[in-house]
C-alpha cells in the first residue's frame, strides 16, 4: 500500500481526479519531500529550539527566530509560504504564552508511523499535557472548519495518542482570525478511525479510474488546467486553449528527466504522449518492415495524415485523421485530429532530439563492445564516494590472453561479452569495464558477506556457463578482488585494496574470491 497522509486522504475525498494528479501521475522528483515541504511545525520546532538556547526570554526573540528560521524554498510557491509564515506566527504566539504561564505544552513534528493499515505521514501542531491523557490542538486559518477538516483534526489526534502512548482527551481547534477563536471537538474512537482510514486506503489503492468531483472547487484547483472536469465547469474556449499549452508544458516536462537510457526514454515518452492526450499512441518500429510513405515521411522528418495498421512484422500508412508524427527513425507518435498541429510538432521535435540526446550520451558513456560504462563514468564516481556505504568488486578473467592465442581475438572477444551480460542483469550491482578484460562491481552496500556471495554466484555462473566459438567449446574462468569502503579511507585507496585482493586471488591458482 503506498503511504499515506491526512492531506492525502481529504483530496482524495474531495475530488478523486485530483489525488490521481497530485498523488500518483505527477512524477515524484528527487528532491521532493512533501512531508518538509507542508510542514510548519518542523520550522516551529526550529525557531523554539533556537529560542530555548538564548539567555534572554521575550516574545521579539521567538519572533525573530521564527525570521530566521523560516525557508520560503520550502513551500511550493510564496504565497503560500506567506499564509504559512502568519499561521506559524500566530502559532508561535500561542506557545510563547502557554510557556509563559508554565503549561506543558509539546510541539509535535512530523510523524510517520503505522497508522490504519500501512506507513502514515503526518504533522502534528501542538499537544498538550493533560493530567489523565493529552489535549491535542490544531491550528486552523478562519473559521470555516468542514467535515472532512474535522475528520482530520481527529486523525491527527489519534496520531498524537499513538505517539504519546496516551489517551486523548480532548480535540481543540484555534480558529485563527475567527471571532470565536476555539472549538473543542470530541475525540473519536481512535479504533474506529483506524479502520475508516483501512477501508478508504483500500478503496484508493483499488481505485483504477479516478472519476473527478467537478464543482466549484475546480476554480482553486492546481491541476485546472489540464483536467477535462474541471474545462466542464470552468467552460470557455481560453481554458481550452491554455488546457493544451499546459499540457504540452507538462509532457515536455516529463521527456526532461529522460536522458541516461532508452528503456526509460519510452517509458517516459509514453508518459508524456498520454499528458497530450489520453488517445495518442507512440508505436515503435521495433525491426519491423515500415511501409513506403512512413518510411519517406521518417526519412525527411515531416508530418502526415492518416492511421497506422500495426501488425507483427509490418507496419502500414491508411486512411484516417490522425496526424503522425515520426520520431528519428525508431517510431511514430499518432495525434487523434483533437491535438493541434503545432503542439504534435513542438512535441515531435522535442522527443527526436531527446532520442538523439540519450543516444548520444549512451555512446559516450558505454563500452562499445560489452555496453557496460566505461572506466571514465567510474572515475567520474569515485571522487563522490565518501562517506557513503559501498563495496568494490575487481574481476579479472583467468588467462585471457591463451584464450586469445587459442581461439583467436573473435573468440576473447565473445568472452568478453558473455561476462558482460552475466553481470549486467545482476539486481543492485552497476558494473563498469574498467580496462581489456578487467570489470569492476559497484555494490551499495558494505555488507561484505553479501557481496562475496554476489561474487561467488557470479564466479560460479562464468565457469558454468558453456560457450561454444567456432564449434569449439571455450572455457572461462575468473577471479575477483573485494573490498568495502571506510570512513576516513579514499575510494581510490579502496580500489588498490581490491586490487590488492585480485592479486591474492590470482596467486592462489585464479578462478576465486578474495577479500581484502
Ligand atoms: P591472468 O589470469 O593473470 O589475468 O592472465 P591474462 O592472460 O588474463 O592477463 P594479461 O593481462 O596478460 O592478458 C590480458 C589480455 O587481454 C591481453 C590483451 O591482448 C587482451 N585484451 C585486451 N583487450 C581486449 C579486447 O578488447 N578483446 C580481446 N579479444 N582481447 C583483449
Ligand atoms: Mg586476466
Ligand atoms: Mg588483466
Amino acid at each position: 500500500m503506498r503511504p499515506a497522509s491526512v492531506t492525502s486522504l481529504k483530496t482524495y475525498l474531495t475530488c478523486p481526479k485530483k489525488y490521481y494528479y497530485a498523488y500518483i501521475e505527477w512524477l515524484p522528483k528527487e528532491d521532493d519531500k512533501p512531508s518538509i515541504r507542508l510542514s510548519v511545525s518542523n520550522i516551529l520546532h526550529a525557531a523554539l529550539t533556537a529560542y530555548h538556547a538564548r539567555a534572554t526570554k521575550d516574545w521579539n526573540l521567538l519572533d525573530l527566530a521564527l525570521v530566521e528560521t523560516w525557508d520560503p524554498r520550502l513551500f511550493s510557491d510564496l504565497c503560500t509560504s506567506a499564509n504559512e509564515y502568519h499561521r506559524s506566527r500566530w502559532i508561535l504566539w500561542q506557545a510563547w504564552s502557554a510557556i509563559s504561564s508554565g503549561e506543558t505544552v509539546r510541539y509535535g513534528q512530523n510523524a510517520e508511523l503505522d497508522f490504519g493499515g500501512g506507513k502514515f505521514r503526518s504533522r502534528i501542531d501542538r499537544i498538550d499535557q493533560e493530567p489523565d491523557g493529552i489535549s491535542f490542538v490544531e491550528y486552523h486559518l478562519g473559521d470555516r472548519v468542514s467535515e472532512i477538516d474535522q475528520w482530520s483534526f481527529q486523525i491527527y489526534a489519534s496520531i498524537s495518542a499513538k505517539l504519546m502512548k496516551q489517551p486523548v482527551k480532548s480535540v481543540r481547534v484555534i480558529q485563527l482570525g475567527a471571532e470565536e477563536p476555539e472549538l473543542k471537538l470530541n475525540p473519536e474512537d481512535p479504533f474506529k478511525l483506524e479502520n475508516d482510514i483501512k477501508r478508504l486506503r483500500r478503496v484508493i489503492d483499488s481505485d483504477q479510474r479516478h472519476m473527478p468531483h467537478p464543482d466549484q472547487h475546480c476554480r482553486f484547483c492546481a491541476y485546472s488546467n489540464i483536467c477535462d472536469a474541471a474545462e466542464s465547469v470552468l467552460g470557455s474556449g481560453r481554458i481550452k486553449q491554455s488546457n493544451e499549452l499546459f499540457r504540452i508544458f507538462r509532457a515536455l516536462e516529463i521527456l526532461i528527466e529522460a536522458g541516461e537510457s532508452i528503456d526509460t526514454l519510452k517509458t517516459l515518452a509514453l508518459k508524456a504522449v498520454n499528458q497530450i492526450h489520453f488517445e495518442a499512441k507512440l508505436i515503435w518500429i521495433d525491426g519491423r518492415e515500415v511501409g513506403p510513405e512512413l518510411l519517406d515521411a521518417a526519412k525527411k522528418k515531416i508530418e502526415i495524415e492518416g492511421g497506422i495498421v500495426e501488425e507483427e512484422t509490418k507496419l502500414t500508412l491508411h486512411e484516417g485523421d490522425s496526424l503522425i508524427v515520426p520520431v528519428s527513425d525508431v517510431g511514430f507518435i499518432v495525434f487523434p485530429k483533437a491535438v493541434s498541429r503545432t503542439s504534435a510538432e513542438i512535441f515531435g521535435r522535442s522527443l527526436r532530439i531527446a532520442w538523439e540526446r540519450t543516444n548520444n550520451y549512451i555512446a559516450a558513456t558505454t563500452d562499445g563492445l560489452t555496453g557496460l560504462a566505461r572506466r571514465e563514468i567510474f572515475e567520474d564516481k569515485i571522487n563522490r564516494l565518501s562517506g557513503q556505504d559501498y563495496t568494490l568488486i575487481i574481476c579479472d578473467i583467468d588467462r585471457f590472453k591463451l584464450i586469445n592465442d587459442t581461439y583467436g581475438h573473435e573468440g576473447g572477444d565473445v568472452c568478453l561479452k558473455i561476462f558482460a551480460d552475466i553481470v549486467r542483469n545482476e539486481r543492485g550491482v552497476v558494473s563498469y569495464r574498467i580496462g581489456g578484460e578487467e570489470f569492476l562491481l559497484f555494490i551499495p552496500s558494505k555488507d561484505l558477506d553479501y557481496c562475496r556471495r554476489k561474487a561467488e554466484e557470479i564466479r560460479k555462473n562464468i565457469a558454468e556457463r558453456e560457450i561454444i566459438y567456432d564449434g569449439k567449446k571455450i572455457q572461462m574462468t575468473t577471479s575477483f578482488g573485494i573490498a568495502s569502503g571506510e570512513n576516513f579511507v579514499s575510494a581510490r585507496e579502496i580500489l588498490k585494496r581490491a586490487d590488492a585482493a585480485l592479486y591474492r586471488a590470482k596467486e592462489k591458482g585464479r578462478n576465486c574470491v578474495e577479500v581484502f
